[in-house]
């Protein structure tokens, strides 16, 4: 029997959660109203907006409809983080989240190229050092681990993209290990930012990439045999394709699924078991995580629950192994965390 209390105390792996996205709704209120910001954001190039939109509502800011709601959601909450200090309270409220759930270790995506959009002169690395304090504090209080993933964020090209890797480097003193890919799959396919990756990789960083979400196998046949991906984010729409499904399984390269966004964002059918089920049965290493938690209004503990729901109790503890497996963890904290597991195995 799954108590509440079990589930807390279960020690948990975090691979695929954007630290802007784990904002509290009011800390963004708060923020957005500090530096003057509207609650929504509406560019002139994403195409025309009915004239009778109402803006966001203070008491929900996180309300979208579909994956292009999503990333403007995501984009105004980035807009209301402009200095260190907003990142630095944006940490804390994070690991303070992730302490409560048991999180005992992190890969974290941070997007410096959406700061830079928004914000032309931020100090990108002074905020990376807020980051990195709050971390290393609640690291010696708690023992939680977390590294960090630059993401290069689609939607801004392949210039934007090379600057961010670059800074990505600079930046590996700062926790810094790897290079993401999030945005708009569908218009800025994986090919584009081939070099951006190749640049990374030379340089020491780890590669993965978000594919198969909002386009299909064939985007996430391009993230691994293009871009080298690593692992994948979402990976979901693999199923479109078995010999994609199979090049995941040969090449043993784990999804990073997180159900509840993939429901509210429409590229999962909310009537339909999630594809996660399918994936795993199909042989994938399958982990589980929250992408934006406050945003899609959850947590990892949930998302673990409700995959473990469709894919039974024992679930729980396999994606949790999937993760510790699929982190890029020293060998040495993965075996940490092996045994933290088993241990909550044999309690449990
Ligand atoms: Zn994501």
């Amino acid at each position: 029997m799954l108590t509440a209390e079990l589930l807390r105390a279960m020690p948990k792996v975090q691979l695929h959660c954007h630290l802007e996205g784990t904002l509290r709704a009011t800390s963004f209120v708060n923020l957005a109203r500090k530096h003057g910001v509207a609650l929504s954001y509406r560019p002139h190039e994403a195409g025309p907006f009915p004239e009778d939109e109402p803006p966001a509502d203070a008491s929900d800011p996180y309300a979208f409809h579909d994956f292009e709601g999503f990333l403007l959601a995501f984009a105004a909450v980035s807009r209301s983080l402009a200095e260190p200090d907003d990142y630095r309270l944006l940490a804390s409220e994070y690991l303070e989240d992730a302490v409560a759930q048991n999180v005992v270790y992190a890969e974290l995506f941070v997007s410096p190229s959406v700061w830079l959009f928004f914000h032309k002169t931020i100090d990108v690395r002074a905020c990376m050092t807020a980051i990195r304090e709050a971390c290393e504090a609640t690291r010696r209080a708690h023992g939680i681990e977390v590294a960090l993933i630059a993401d290069l964020t689609r939607n801004f090209g392949v210039e934007s993209a090379m600057r961010t890797a670059k800074l990505a480097v600079e930046m590996k003193d700062l926790g810094v290990i790897g290079v993401g890919l999030g945005g708009d799959e569908a218009h800025y396919p994986a090919e584009i930012f081939k070099d951006c990756f190749a640049f990374a990789r030379e340089n020491g960083l780890h590669c993965v990439a978000h594919a198969g979400e909002s386009a299909g196998a064939a985007s996430v046949r391009a993230a691994v045999e293009i871009l080298r991906a690593e692992r994948i984010g979402h990976g979901i729409r693999a199923l479109e394709d078995p010999s994609v499904v199979r090049l995941l399984v040969d090449r043993k390269i784990p999804l990073e699924v997180c159900p509840t966004s993939n429901f509210l964002t429409g590229v999962a059918l909310g009537e339909a078991p999630h594809p996660l089920v399918d994936l795993d049965a199909a042989g994938c290493t399958v982990t589980i995580d929250a992408d934006d938690p406050a945003i899609f209004k959850t947590t990892l503990t949930d998302e673990l629950v409700y995959a473990a729901e469709m894919a039974g109790d024992d679930a729980l503890v396999r994606f949790t192994r999937n993760a510790i497996e699929a982190s890029f963890a020293p060998a040495e904290t993965k075996a940490r965390l092996r045994k933290r597991l088993e241990a909550f195995s044999l309690e449990g």
